[in-house]
């Protein structure tokens, strides 16, 4: 914990990963854990960690990278938080993201952009951002971020570390605030395939304060990591749609490195048709604003955080609240939500989208009736430059593009780093993504290819 926060102290004034360190608290928990000494019961005991602050913390503000939430202090852990302190770590901080985790930045903070360690003139990818520098950064052992759509694997390709999204179902997503209730999951975050097994097996598991949390044994991802390193018998799937031209060449040819590595151990690749890749930006963002609009009504200027000064009316407290409350990209998705929501265009866009986001999962499911894994990119290009995308939002969907699909399907998801790409020198992610409930396989194969 003294090196984590030393490390905190010497790099956080360039990277800026973390909204707030809960400095002492964490010294006088490691220091009276050190006092009664080690308990092997406890598989994270005394491992300093660092979670999203979308995850609602009983003794740290928890403000979603939001002035709406400024000074928010919920009464509750989030069950995945509960889930670290049980298990005996020691949370360090809580890290910055984009606002309301809108966004593939973290520039979207209304407080600070958060940089990228590997080079601050770059960003970290987003909307977990912060969680990915703040590993990268060596401030912590391991981090929780969340990924509606691609907001853990986008960061972590960007960043150099392993980053998973589990099945829809797998982690309880009781106290994350929710953006697309249907899309959000939370995962780990971490410098090595086994580290983020580790912080998987404590989080997942059935959650009775969680309906959509999912009743099934957890498997040991441990021991399921295997140790001999070979890929025998495994058919890693190359979605097409994924490989194609647009592709900048040194992701392609990193990725591809690390394909040739795998087939040396033994995998067999095969080719693989997502046809419906193509539609998943235009399906993902009208579900994803539609949910958004709906749940952030609740921030209303009266149950939770920021209310207007001298409000004229009730309307007028409602309207002032949110538009101080709220920045440029969450207005705009809000606004946009509610439009394809109403009640004149809700069979043009939001019916169509949940049709398409059906033929979407069908697609992901043929595909993997044929091999056992899909391998491809996790984002076209490495982190670009800071600034670079903030004046055309469009522009910064399109980065999604390989990631949002697994949400849309509901699949587990993994960021593996590969390397540095010729051109940038910047990290470059191999994105795998299993059958639903499948971790522990796609577990195995990143642990044999890292
Ligand atoms: N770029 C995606 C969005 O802005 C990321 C969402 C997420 O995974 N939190 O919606």
């Amino acid at each position: 914990t003294e090196a984590a926060l030393a490390r905190i102290e010497a790099t956080e004034p360039k990277v800026r990963a973390l909204i707030s360190v809960q400095a002492e608290e964490a010294r006088a928990l490691a220091k009276s854990m050190d006092e009664s000494g080690p308990d092997p019961s406890k598989p994270l005991w005394g491992v300093p960690l660092v979670v999203k602050d979308v995850l609602a913390t009983r003794d740290a503000p928890t403000t979603c990278g939001s002035k709406i939430l400024e000074n928010f202090r919920p009464a509750y852990d989030a069950t995945a938080v509960t889930r670290l302190k049980d298990a005996g770590a020691v949370l360090l901080g809580k890290a910055n993201m984009d606002e309301f985790a809108m966004g593939s930045t973290t520039e979207n903070s209304a407080f600070f952009a958060t940089k990228n360690p590997w080079d601050t003139n770059r960003v970290p990818g987003g909307s977990s951002g912060g969680s990915a520098a703040t590993v990268a950064a060596g401030q912590c052992y391991g981090a929780l971020g969340t990924d509606t759509g691609g907001s853990i694997r986008l960061p972590a390709s960007f960043c150099g570390i392993v980053g998973l999204k589990p099945t829809y179902g797998r982690v309880s997503r009781f106290g994350m605030v929710a953006y697309g209730s249907s899309l959000d999951q939370i995962g780990p975050m971490a410098r090595s395939v086994e580290d983020a097994a580790r912080l998987l097996q404590v989080i997942a598991g059935h959650d009775p304060k969680d309906s959509t949390s999912v009743d099934r044994p957890v498997p040991d991802y441990l021991s399921a990591l295997g140790g001999n390193g070979s890929l025998k018998g495994l058919t890693i799937g190359l979605p097409a749609e994924y490989w194609d031209k647009g592709l900048a060449p040194e992701v392609a040819e990193a990725c591809g490195a690390s394909l040739k590595v795998a087939q040396e151990l033994g995998a067999k690749t095969v080719p693989v048709n997502l046809r419906l890749s193509q539609y998943a930006i235009a399906t993902y963002y009208v579900i994803a604003m539609a949910e958004a609009s709906s749940n952030l009504a609740r921030f209303d200027g009266v149950r939770y955080g920021r209310r207007c000064e001298n409000p004229a009316d009730l309307m007028d407290m409602y309207v002032r609240s949110r538009t101080e409350g709220f920045g440029d990209e969450v207005q705009r998705r809000i606004i946009l939500g509610t439009y394809v929501l109403s009640s004149g265009y809700y069979d043009a866009y939001y019916r169509k989208a949940a049709q398409v986001r059906r033929l979407i999962r069908r697609d992901f499911e043929a595909a993997l009736s044929q091999c056992d894994l899909l391998a491809g990119p996790v984002c076209p290009t490495t982190a670009f430059k800071v600034g670079e995308m903030t004046s055309d939002p469009l522009q910064m969907y399109l980065m999604d593009i390989f990631t949002i699909s697994t949400n849309l399907a509901g699949l587990p998801g993994m960021s593996l780093p590969v390397g540095l790409g010729r051109d940038t020198g910047m990290p470059v992610g191999l994105q795998l993504t299993g059958r639903a409930f499948d971790e522990a396989p796609m577990l195995a194969a990143a642990h044999a290819l890292e």
